[in-house]
């Protein structure tokens, strides 16, 4: 009899994302786990998808990308950070930011590697790279301000280390790393001669006019950065599942080498649409940091009247809450009675550490939500106190 996935991936289980929404589903509570917005992209989006379905492509896209889209990604990453990459050969489209990091990471990894994670991380990586046949070794952020320690980063640094993971702005923690903290890391990087594969699909969700800087644009980190992004989040179009690579086209290769036998192409009529959209992202973009500014306001007002201990996140669409000041301390058994008791799905923050302790008191809850969403929400999470007795 079968009995199960194999051992390379049974210790990563379900996906918290998929646990979680389903806990929201079977108890109608309001979902601030999984990271989709519940309002779609543009009118103009959905015309163009349309548009390219009636016309055209329907058949596969080519296996690097719908030239469209490889062309608009690379005028888009010279108009905004000077970057440029050859559509042909250092630009390919993935079905999701998820396949992209899963082809990288199997592409350019040999058995044995090890590969820097930095806690918190997103949840796939360490799966990617136990499929690749990698090893992971951790290196947390530390403090209230989630701080990269560079000694700790370079004491984890070993003869077989090949590649660092590295995700800005960060999900769940919503640190943006500032240019300083990247010259840093890059020159870590330089010295011990490792890959980077930086995942930046929150690139476009970025606050208090902080620039997101890409790591591939600092001195030296071109020939060995792998810059991940997706417009799911950009176009607030996740279903789509439209992602994609820039670098230097040897490490571009390897990904795409994993990739023609993973999906070999992605969905075609959708590229053509999604196209349009990054030729209108100038204009675009502006107004969706201001609606995110705006509803990350209404979260973080409703989860400060809770009275958990919240910062403001620099990016991407999630509040980091400690439930410690409410004298919870175990973020999963929090979440299963926040969900069953006081009627709002979050995440458990230990799901991104591999040291769970680290992020054992921490939730994480999204705001990639409308405003009346968030302030449901928040009206329910003022029970927090009264109905929830700490489960500790
Ligand atoms: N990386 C990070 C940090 C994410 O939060 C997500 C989820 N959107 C992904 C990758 C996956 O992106 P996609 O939906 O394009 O597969
Ligand atoms: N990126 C989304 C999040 O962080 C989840 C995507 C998924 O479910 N795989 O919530």
């Amino acid at each position: 009899m079968y009995a199960g996935p194999s051992q390379k991936l049974k210790p990563f289980g379900e996906s918290i994302f998929s646990e979680m929404t389903r806990l929201a589903v079977e108890h109608k509570a309001i979902n601030l786990s999984q990271g989709f917005p519940d309002f779609d992209g543009p009118d103009w989006l959905k015309a163009a998808a349309i548009d390219a379905v009636r016309h055209g492509p329907n058949q596969y896209a080519p296996m690097t990308g719908q030239p469209a889209l490889r062309q608009a990604i690379a005028r888009k990453a010279e108009r905004w950070y000077g970057m440029r990459y050859d559509p042909d050969t250092e630009i390919s489209v993935f079905s999701g930011a998820t396949e992209a990091i899963f082809s990288s990471i199997n592409g350019l990894l040999e058995p044995g590697d090890e590969v820097i994670l930095i806690e918190p991380y997103y949840d796939s990586y360490p799966a990617c790279v136990a499929m690749a046949g990698g090893h992971c070794r951790y290196v947390a952020l530390r403090g209230p301000s989630f701080d990269l320690d560079l000694a700790e980063l370079v004491a984890t640094i070993t003869p077989r280390t090949r590649l660092l993971m590295l995700n800005t702005p960060n999900n769940p923690c919503g640190k943006v790393f500032s240019r300083p903290e990247l010259e840093a890391l890059a020159r870590v990087v330089t010295a011990h001669d490792l890959l980077v594969i930086t995942d930046e699909v929150y690139e476009h969700i970025v606050f208090d006019g902080q620039p997101h800087v890409p790591l591939a644009t600092l001195p030296g980190m071109r020939e060995r950065v792998l810059t991940i992004s997706s417009t799911a989040k950009t176009f607030s179009m996740t279903g789509w599942k439209i992602g994609y690579v820039l670098g230097p086209a040897s490490m571009v290769a390897a990904a795409r080498s994993a990739h023609q036998f993973v999906t070999f192409c992605t969905v075609s009529p959708f590229q053509m649409a999604m196209a349009q959209a990054i030729d209108r992202i100038d204009d675009y973009a502006p107004e969706l940091v201001r609606e995110y500014d705006r509803r990350r306001q209404v979260l973080m007002a409703a989860l400060q009247d809770t009275g958990l201990g919240v910062r403001s996140p620099q990016g991407a669409y999630f509040v980091l809450a400690d439930i410690r000041p409410l004298g919870y301390d175990d973020d999963r058994a929090f979440c299963h009675q926040l969900a069953t008791e006081v009627g709002v799905a979050a995440i458990p923050a230990s799901a991104f550490y591999r040291h769970t302790d680290i992020g054992r008191h921490l939730v994480r809850f999204a705001f990639c939500k409308n405003e009346a969403t968030l302030s449901a929400a928040g009206e329910k999470l003022l029970k927090l106190r009264e109905k929830m007795q700490p489960c500790v």
